[in-house]
């Protein structure tokens, strides 16, 4: 019974979906076989398209470095990063959900927010086979308004979301390993460089090119107390301390 209750508070949305299940069996077989059926068609087509997808964010952690990912896609690359999301998403393959994975890869390793959301957008609805296939069904005048006018939505989504969602708000992959090894984090792509951090705890953190900086993961209990003023003190909420 134990572990069925930690089976449930686990997965609440799968155990959701079972509910749902059962109760369809129950009171329209009918459906819940169409349903279930559906369901195994696109089970069959992610089981199929994601080992790809995974392979390729294990390529990206292992052969690209984390400084090319935050010079072209990080808060600080600008213009030319949007375009360069934007061409990422554009020229990409296959469904939405495979982008995920991917998104999530990119952002690790120093993607901003605002670039996540137009790659993310524009592998949607506007990659390159999906204009082709709407230019052969609703024509090209069709096509190009809507390009058009999605892109410049894209654009103002990204920027928007950037201000809404921070990066503390977005889960790490594996936190608790990665906490391990680094308790003590700055989102330093949203760092102000007011400097306060060092200023306060300046045997933890370090201002490099206007840039507030981690130089010590050894935490000693009576340093606390420093480390947590610095938390509460830095005006963008961006230092983290997992104990
Ligand atoms: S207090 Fe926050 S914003 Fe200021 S330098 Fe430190 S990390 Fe950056």
């Amino acid at each position: 019974m134990k572990k069925i209750t930690q089976f449930i508070k686990k997965n609440k949305f799968l155990t959701l979906i079972l509910l749902i299940y059962i109760i369809l069996f129950i009171l329209m077989p009918n459906k819940a076989i169409t349903s279930l059926k559906n369901s195994f068609y696109y089970v069959k087509e992610m089981l199929m398209i994601m080992p790809v997808i995974l392979l390729l964010t294990a390529l990206i952690t292992a052969w690209v470095p984390k400084k090319a990912i935050e010079k072209n896609l990080g808060s600080n690359s600008g213009f030319k990063g949007s375009i360069f999301s934007f061409l990422l998403g554009s020229f990409s393959a296959g469904p939405i959900y495979a982008a995920f994975p991917v998104c999530k890869t990119l952002f690790e390793k120093g993607a901003s927010i605002s670039n996540i959301v137009i790659l993310l957008s524009t592998w949607a609805v506007v990659k390159i086979p999906m204009l082709l296939t709407e230019f052969k069904f609703l024509g090209p005048k069709f096509m190009i308004a809507r390009w058009i006018l999605t892109t410049i939505s894209i654009f103002i989504m990204g920027y928007i979301t950037s201000k809404l969602v921070k990066p503390k708000d977005l889960p790490l992959n594996d936190p608790q390993e990665n906490y391990l090894v680094e308790p003590l984090r700055i989102s330093s792509e949203y760092c102000i460089g007011c400097g306060i951090c060092s200023e306060i705890a300046p045997k933890y953190f370090k201002m490099e090119n206007k840039k507030a900086t981690v130089i010590n993961q050894n935490i000693y209990q009576k340093d606390l107390k420093a480390i947590c003023k610095a938390i509460e003190k830095c005006p963008s909420q961006i230092i983290q301390l997992h104990k």
